[in-house]
């Protein structure tokens, strides 16, 4: 059998549904999908937010697979490192990501991403029928249910191979343990978010642009703040984060506890939250102009992240994406490691149309250990922003991470690197990262600054305990 003879069904267009769609149609596979939402380029995104996201080297590689990169470039905007907001409003000099303009990261639309997916999709040749919910699975007769959302009419579909890229709540996901034990974990973090906005300086509602905002108007500036760089406002046990869109505004993200003082359980009116904000984001609040009603009508988001021990049932259906490894999204990697998956899956389907159920093997075995990599590095960097990345110690260690990286190019990457701007296995980075993390603490241990440290026994002490780096 051809790639060409060979039926694969999707459930979920999401951004890992449209790109995998994309990359499958593009091998020639015949590509159906069923998408619970209206199609996003005539209902409008839904939330009609501007919501955005963190995109990387492993997402942006997967996006140059699938042809879309000069689709991509005009919806992205350059972010070279962080900008810390301290508690006295003061805003610190820019902490790169690594050495220069290659080492970045992009922010995207979310919207916009997934409109460019599922053009390209369809582009090359997949059907995505839309409002169209997966309810559940006639796993004898191999038959959806599926329920026109607009409609509420019901109907059957046949299908001989399932993908299910329908996300954390993955209802594919609830049919297979209907008939198979898929050793399902959910780990909520106690921790929720909402999203808030700084406008573009042109849209700011009239009487609400800082007087201090009103030479860079003049000059013909878009943004409040600098635009090349993701903000954060790290207050210990919580923080803010804002990224920029690409006409000017900023979507700002507020990671809080769900119970205790403060959290979301406490902040209950719209003054509590200005007196909350005005307390530990005050340099925020004038750039927010809509702080408390969008405090009063934005959702709180949960968080966490998703175990299985089993992503497929023989060749009948496998899961992808969130679908099946949901993670904190402290690292900016689960649409990055979800696009991972869809290049991976695509080549396997490819290079072996006839063996469908060896291929989802595989692809479980190879990609598992990488979910698991990420979904514990991704833990750990939620520590990292909120806690430690205006800490002494903490910034000495980067520094002398980001010296012997240059110093040792042959043996030591930062982790960061690692993660976000190279394509090695997640499971080799964390590896490495465990190994790095302990011989920079020893190294940095007493010190107070970088002329302290002997960079030629540090150099040493590298050579001797880590392996090479592997070429990706
Ligand atoms: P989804 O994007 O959830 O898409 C699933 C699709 O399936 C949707 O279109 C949905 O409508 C459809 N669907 C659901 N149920 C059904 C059904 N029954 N029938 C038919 N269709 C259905 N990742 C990054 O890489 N970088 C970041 O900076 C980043 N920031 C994040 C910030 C926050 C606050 C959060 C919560 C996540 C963030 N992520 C980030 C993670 C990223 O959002 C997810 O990893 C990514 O959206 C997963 O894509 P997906 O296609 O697997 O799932």
């Amino acid at each position: 059998m051809t790639t060409a003879d060979r039926r694969i069904t999707l459930i979920g267009a999401g951004l890992v549904g449209g790109l995998l769609a994309t990359l499958l149609a593009q091998r020639g596979f015949k590509v159906q999908v069923f998408e619970r939402r209206s199609d996003p380029r005539r209902a409008g995104y839904e939330g009609g937010r501007s919501i955005n996201l963190a995109l990387a080297e492993r997402g942006r590689h997967a996006l140059r697979v699938a042809g879309l990169q000069s689709v991509i470039d005009p919806i992205t905007v350059m972010m070279r490192g962080r900008m810390i907001h301290d508690i006295d409003g003061n805003c610190l000099p820019l902490q790169r990501y690594g050495r220069d303009d290659s080492e970045v990261i992009w922010s995207v639309s979310r919207g916009a991403l997934n409109i460019a997916v599922i053009d390209a999709a369809e582009k090359a040749g997949a059907i995505i029928h839309f409002d169209q919910r997966l309810d559940r699975v006639d796993w004898d007769g191999m038959r959806l249910h599926v329920t026109d959302d607009q409609t509420g009419e019901s109907r059957e579909v046949e299908a001989t191979c399932l993908i299910g890229s329908d996300g954390a709540g993955s209802a594919l996901r609830k049919a297979m343990s209907e008939v198979a034990d898929l050793g399902e974990r959910f780990e909520p973090l106690d921790h929720g978010y909402k999203e808030l906005e700084i406008p573009a300086l042109a849209d700011f509602p009239a009487g609400t642009l800082p007087a201090n905002l009103e030479a860079a108007v003049a000059r013909g500036e878009r943004y409040a703040m600098e635009p090349n760089a993701l903000h954060i406002w790290p207050r210990g046990n919580y923080m803010c984060i804002a990224l920029p869109n690409s006409e000017g505004s900023f979507t700002v993200t507020l990671f809080l506890p769900n119970e205790g003082d403060p959290s979301f359980a406490t902040l209950t009116s719209a003054d509590d939250a200005m007196t909350f904000f005005q307390r530990d984001f005050g340099d925020a609040v004038p750039l927010i102009p809509d702080l408390a009603d969008d405090f009063a009508s934005n959702p709180v988001g949960m968080l966490g992240t998703l175990y299985l021990d089993r992503w497929n049932i023989d060749g009948r259906a496998l899961l992808v994406g969130d679908a099946s490894h949901a993670i904190v999204p402290f690292h900016g990697q689960g649409m990055n490691s979800g696009f991972e998956d869809a290049v991976e899956l695509a080549d396997l389907l490819a290079a072996s149309p006839d063996d469908i159920g060896g291929v989802f093997d595989e692809f479980s075995r190879r990609r598992k250990p990488n979910a698991d990599a990420i979904a514990e590095m991704a833990l750990d960097n939620y520590i990292e922003m909120r806690d430690r990345v205006d800490d002494a110690d903490f910034l000495l260690m980067r520094e002398l991470d980001r010296t012997l990286s240059d110093a040792v190019p042959s043996h030591w990457m930062t982790h960061y690197a690692m993660v976000t701007f190279s394509r090695m296995p997640y499971s080799v980075a964390l590896e490495r990262t465990r190994m790095g993390e302990a011989l920079l603490r020893e190294l940095t241990a007493g010190k107070a600054s970088l002329d302290e440290i002997d960079l030629a026994l540090a150099r040493e002490r590298v050579l001797a305990a880590m392996p090479p780096l592997p070429a990706f």
